[in-house]
């Protein structure tokens, strides 16, 4: 062999070498990213419009505290299977539900969880048991409409694998590994709670359902981590989609009130679609405009890590 061809085979066997070493780094790198996406702290907005909206989903999301799943709200209908699907949650991995109220927008999804998981569990493929945790009115609706749609087999796993949960003002409970305390936002239109929640990591966060934040609850929300708040429109709209009129307030008013808090990181939803297009940009500007925190107004199926 002459010393050029030999020199050659060295040059390739380094080269293959360096792209083998290469590739293994790439590959762990993903396989890390994956699992700290997978076992990270963090919120999946699977809807974030109002009750009218028709270019996104309704406000619904699942708070992931390790492997365990906390769905809040189920949007109007069965498109939460929808954006469950999307999102890649399965609704095998779903055992604890809190619902704010019984408006039709946050309800019915969850008519539609207890038809999969009920028909899941016939097929032996859901472990466990799914509870759905809320106040007397909204577990009434939810019953009630169950009996009445649908068929005997799913309404039998009612109070046997699938748990109603009534909770009172105030009441403390343990869901997805998270210590859980539901409080009375006061709405003066409809029996609805609102939860903070801690997780494993010490984290709290705090939903106020779909009304704006109401003094008799500064115990619950002070100083929170995250703060989950509807911001029906921007301020400098109110005019067009009169939010005050509707019990809803701005993204505006959201910023300022988080500000008084002493809220960390604030999350806006429960929004009109008409300005979808540049919402994240606008409603972001206008909550800044008073709180010096983090501003998050997510899209639908947008993941926030914790
Ligand atoms: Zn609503």
């Amino acid at each position: 062999m002459s010393k050029i061809e030999s020199t050659l085979k060295s040059y390739i066997l380094i080269f293959r070498w360096t792209l083998f070493i290469i590739i293994l780094i790439r590959i762990n790198r993903i396989t890390y990213k994956k699992l700290y996406m997978e076992t990270q702290t963090k919120i999946t907005m699977l809807g974030t419009g109002n009750a009218a909206v028709t270019k996104c989903y309704n406000t619904c999301f699942t708070i992931h505290n390790g492997d365990n799943i906390l769905l809040t709200d189920g949007g109007g209908g069965n498109g939460i299977l929808v954006q469950l699907e999307k999102a890649g949650i399965n609704i095998c991995d779903i055992h604890d539900i809190f619902v704010t109220h019984a408006h039709t927008d946050h309800v019915l999804g969850i008519i539609w969880i207890i038809r999969t998981v009920a028909q899941r569990i016939q097929q032996g493929k859901y472990d466990g048991q799914l509870n759905i945790y809320s106040h007397d009115k909204a577990i009434y609706v939810i019953d009630w409409i169950c009996r009445n749609t649908l068929p005997a087999k799913i309404v039998a796993q009612i109070g046997n694998r699938i748990k109603f949960n009534t909770l009172s003002e105030g009441d403390t409970f343990e869901a997805a590994g998270m210590k859980i305390q539901c409080f009375d936002i006061c709405s003066t239109k409809e029996k609805q709670f609102g939860f903070k929640a801690v997780t494993s990591d010490n984290l709290s966060i705090v939903c106020l359902g779909d009304e704006p934040y109401n003094e008799n609850n500064k115990e619950y929300v002070n100083n929170a981590d995250w703060l989950m708040c509807e911001a029906f429109c921007l301020y400098e709209d109110k005019d067009i989609f009169k939010p005050y009129e509707k019990h809803h307030s701005t993204a505006l008013d959201a910023g300022k009130q988080a500000e008084e808090l002493g809220i960390n990181n604030l999350l806006l939803y429960h929004t009109e679609d008409k300005t979808i297009s540049c919402r994240k940009e606008k409603y972001t500007a206008e909550a800044k405009q008073n709180f010096s925190g983090n501003v998050f107004v997510p899209d639908d199926l947008e993941v926030i890590l914790l």
